[in-house]
């Protein structure tokens, strides 16, 4: 198939109920479950399920990415991707953050995924400065040859929101 640029869209809301073909989740290494979006995605697409397909994954080193079936969430896969915890800026975390997204597409051109919605990554109890890590999310996606053809970059709260729609 031709790569040619996917179109980017924001969006504000809940992920979990994104209609798309794969929902990624900023998961922890452990991919254990948690809190921020990692316990909504968990819930919404039932825990027992998706904590068992986690379990036989294992683990998942920071800039990777891993995928499950998405259970009872409309999508059909959640790729689970595992973000910098935010130090300083000089412990790697804008390269880690960019690997992120870069596995979290080739994730999905594996699956044959062509759609995909991004959470922001790393920006809650992670602790990244919202605009930083907008300006990777997209940026990074931008300069990725992938299949994908629509990617949404969905902001749980207005001011990330408006970060996405700044840089679009
Ligand atoms: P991290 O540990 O990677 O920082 P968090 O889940 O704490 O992950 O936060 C990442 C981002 O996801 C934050 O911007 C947070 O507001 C957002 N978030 C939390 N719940 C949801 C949800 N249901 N849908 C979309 N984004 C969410």
């Amino acid at each position: 198939m031709a790569r040619s640029n996917p179109r980017l869209e924001a969006a504000l809301g809940d992920i979990t109920a994104a209609r798309v073909d794969a929902v990624v989740n900023a998961a922890n290494r452990q991919l254990a479950g948690g809190g921020g979006v990692d316990g909504a995605i968990h819930r919404a697409a039932g825990v027992t399920e998706l904590q068992a397909a986690c379990r036989v994954i294992g683990e998942c080193a920071p800039g990777h990415a891993v995928a499950t079936e998405g259970f009872k969430l409309a999508a059909r896969w959640i790729i689970h991707t595992v973000g910098p915890m935010w130090r300083d800026g000089a412990h790697q975390e804008a390269e880690i953050l960019a690997s992120c997204y870069r596995s979290c597409l080739a994730v999905a051109d594996e699956l044959g995924a062509t759609s995909i919605a991004f959470p922001a990554i790393s920006t809650g109890i992670y602790g990244y400065p919202a605009q930083l890590a907008a300006a990777i999310a997209i940026t990074t996606v931008r300069e990725t040859p992938t299949d994908v053809t629509l990617v949404c970059f969905v902001a749980f709260d207005l001011d990330t929101f408006a970060l996405y729609q700044q840089l679009l």
